[in-house]
């Protein structure tokens, strides 16, 4: 791409004053980003994978060879050839400009042959002050379907961002050297596990980057730079946490907690609830507090459908009074059945409609799971003063009362009573089974 307005220009011809890699930083680079493996037999026979030399020794995770002094991965597996590619960065700057230069290092390890080391450029993101970015860059290969795929034999030159261009490095060689504008808006040295160019561009662009990077919440940064969706949302909540200096720890903790909050219609202002001293334990309880909000919600819709049911059954009149004639052929000998203490009345239900009311007002099962198509139940129910205390299965085979529930299927308050006035009366019952 040919470079067209003043600031292609300008970086364009920057670029062309950058310095090869030396060997210095070569050197760096394959010790800090290349892996070192020193192969381990099960006789105790050492490899330097490094530089091929043998020695003998006890079993260790990591060694250092007698012959090259490098530190060394002891691996015991099978495996005898190693090609691992990674990328590093030098951070620099260059005519006002933020640099960040990103090479691939290729490295592949034998049995019995020295290390072999392949380096090369790969491209180099340029940052304006404001946060601009261009990217001087290797063509990619066309039909790659890695990352690490660059056409080597085309020239860096300046050329349109890919997404391959994102690719963050493993590790940063030398001295990091930064325009004064980061330094301003709070970047030290240390990148806190940041990608450097996200980082760069958001504390350069964005004062709420800017702001936790200065005071030091460096999670929050991390975590909002991978997934920034709702940090306009939590702003306020991160606002309160700097002045309370509550510092997270962990950041994906702390926005889910805050996410608990909000579903708990809790105010996440308050320092008391987003400033815990034990994260973890906080955000444990409040998660408990939303899946029991959630059960609740779920078992109201189910009730809300059932109610549904109830609604859709009662427009279908044909069925309703095909039920109703069927109930009341099996069980009208019962209708007249009414047994009383001082406060309490029994009496059999004695049409569908009043299944459909007995299940509405105790939010139980008696219409749903149609209790009145059940030829061995009776299904009777208790009133105090005309009102509904208890609905009641008396089982016509067996003599004996199978269920009594109140509201929620509890157990109603005076259950001793009902069971032991309708034990009372189980002769009625009988008589009217023979009649
Ligand atoms: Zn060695």
């Amino acid at each position: 791409m040919k470079p067209r307005t003043k600031l292609q220009k300008a970086v364009v011809k920057s670029a062309g004053k950058l310095s090869p890699l030396s060997d210095y930083q070569r050197q760096q680079a394959i010790k800090h980003t290349a892996p070192h493996i020193a192969k381990l037999d099960s006789k105790g026979n050492y490899v330097c994978l490094d530089c091929a030399h043998q020695w003998h020794g006890e079993k260790a995770e990591s060694v250092i060879c007698p012959e090259c002094g490098v530190k060394l991965q002891v691996d015991t597996t099978r495996r005898w050839n190693f090609r691992v590619l990674d990328y590093f960065a030098i951070i620099t700057k260059r005519d006002g400009f933020q640099v960040i230069r990103m090479f691939l290092l290729s490295t592949k390890l034998r049995k019995g042959d020295k290390a072999n080391y392949w380096i090369d450029e790969a491209f180099q993101r340029w940052i304006t002050p404001s946060g601009e970015n261009l990217i001087i860059s290797r063509r990619r290969n066309f039909m790659a379907r890695y990352c690490d795929s660059w056409d080597w034999g085309s020239d860096l030159e300046l050329r349109n961002e890919h997404y391959a261009h994102s690719v963050g490095p493993y590790k940063i060689i030398g001295r990091r050297s930064v325009i004064p504008e980061l330094i301003r808006n709070g970047f030290k040295s240390n990148l806190h596990e940041c990608n450097p160019h996200y980082l760069f561009n958001q504390i350069l662009l964005d004062n709420k980057y800017e702001t936790m990077w200065k005071v030091g919440q460096f999670e929050l940064v991390r975590y909002f730079i991978k997934s920034s969706y709702e940090l306009d949302r939590l702003w306020p909540s991160i606002k309160v946490i700097i002045r309370h200096n509550y510092h997270v720890k962990d950041a994906n903790l702390w926005c889910d907690l805050m996410r608990f909050l909000r579903e708990m219609n809790k105010d996440t202002r308050n320092p008391k609830f987003i400033c815990p001293e034990n994260l973890q334990a906080a955000h444990d309880e409040w998660q408990c507090r939303v899946e029991a909000k959630r059960e609740k919600e779920r078992e109201r819709e189910a009730r809300l459908r059932e109610l549904d049911e109830e609604q859709r059954y009662l427009h279908n009149i044909k069925k309703v009074r095909k039920d109703q004639r069927k109930y009341q052929k099996a069980k009208r000998k019962f209708f007249n059945l009414l047994f009383t203490d001082k406060e309490l009345s029994v009496k059999p239900l004695v049409s569908i409609q009043e299944f459909i009311d007995e299940g509405k007002h105790f939010h139980h099962c008696v219409f749903v799971n149609k209790y009145y198509e059940k030829p061995q139940s009776l299904i009777l129910h208790t009133m105090i003063a005309g009102e509904p205390v208890a609905t009641i299965e008396f089982n016509l085979e067996k003599m004996e009362i199978v269920q009594c529930r109140g509201k929620f299927n509890s157990k109603p308050e005076q259950y001793d009573r009902i069971v032991a006035l309708i034990n009372r009366n189980k002769g009625q019952i009988a008589k009217k089974i023979l009649a």
